[in-house]
């Protein structure tokens, strides 16, 4: 089963030069799932060829920003292209707020249908099933209202038949949060965590004041929840140390890898 992530953006709070703000696009099996959607998004799909039509759901954990910016250029340039598919988002209540504010002033799309579900759970809850994955939301603890995402892969019976050895695949999104004692049962065993990295050792009065974590508080959840791999993004623009940042997380979990934008990663 292919199960795809390709970094669009690895910047916290702002675009800078060479870095774009949060967005990932997960490929189950040629599907799109889009994991926020900073500023600057959809040109980062272009760069990567993938197709906007192709995204099934997009899924948006907060309304800070450098999460969300770059989302009502995206559903324009669908229009425009002519997409006829519905598009399921999934977010805070409050994203349904801005879309409506966002609709009021461009119009209804006339070519696809928007299915908004709010997203309001105080622990996992499955919320989109389809035919290669289920995913579920599960509550972060930021400045505000704050979901991760977790995919589940499934394996068809047709597929099971066809290659038995196959097990599912599994991928965690965590955005912005501060580490809290339930997060690393919630992503329990997953093939691939993505774990905010806003700080280095030694800013976790930052971390705490931001509600961020550090590379040390990333790398214990994924150790304490037993991941395969590590990922970690979201950097302040204080960091400018990638291997030392890199370092302070593998002496922690050894298999960690830093995101970098454009980065495309099978699990
Ligand atoms: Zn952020
Ligand atoms: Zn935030």
């Amino acid at each position: 089963m292919n199960f795809t992530l390709t970094i669009m953006g690895t910047a916290s709070a702002m675009p800078i030069s060479d870095r774009n703000p949060s967005g990932q696009v997960l490929a189950v099996q040629g599907r799109l799932f889009l994991l926020d959607c900073g500023e600057g998004t959809q040109q980062q799909m272009r760069r990567s060829h993938l197709s906007f039509l192709k995204v099934e759901a997009i899924f948006i954990s907060h309304i800070h920003g450098d999460h969300v910016f770059g989302l009502f250029g995206l559903l324009n340039t669908m229009e425009m292209y002519g997409r006829t598919a519905p598009l399921h988002i999934y977010g805070p209540q409050a994203l349904g707020s801005v879309l409506k504010f966002y609709r009021s002033f461009f119009g209804e799309w006339n070519t696809y249908e928007i299915l908004f579900t709010p997203v309001d759970c105080k622990e996992p809850q499955l919320i989109h099933e389809s035919k290669w994955v289920r995913v579920s939301a599960f509550p972060l603890r930021h400045k505000i209202e704050c979901y991760g995402y977790r995919f589940d892969g499934i394996l068809t019976e047709r597929r099971l038949r066809e290659h038995p050895e196959e097990r599912p695949k599994t991928y965690a999104y965590c955005s912005d949060t501060a580490p809290f004692p339930e997060l690393p049962g919630w992503v329990r065993g997953v093939d691939l965590l993505y774990h905010e990295t806003t700080f280095s050792r030694g800013m976790e009065d930052k971390a705490v004041k931001h509600w961020h974590s550090t590379s040390e508080q990333a790398a214990c959840c994924a150790r304490d929840a037993g991941v395969g791999r590590l990922l970690i993004g979201h950097y302040s623009s204080r960091i400018t140390d990638f291997d030392a940042l890199l370092k302070e997380c593998t002496d922690i979990f050894p298999d960690t890898r830093a995101a970098q934008d454009g980065d495309v990663i099978e699990i």
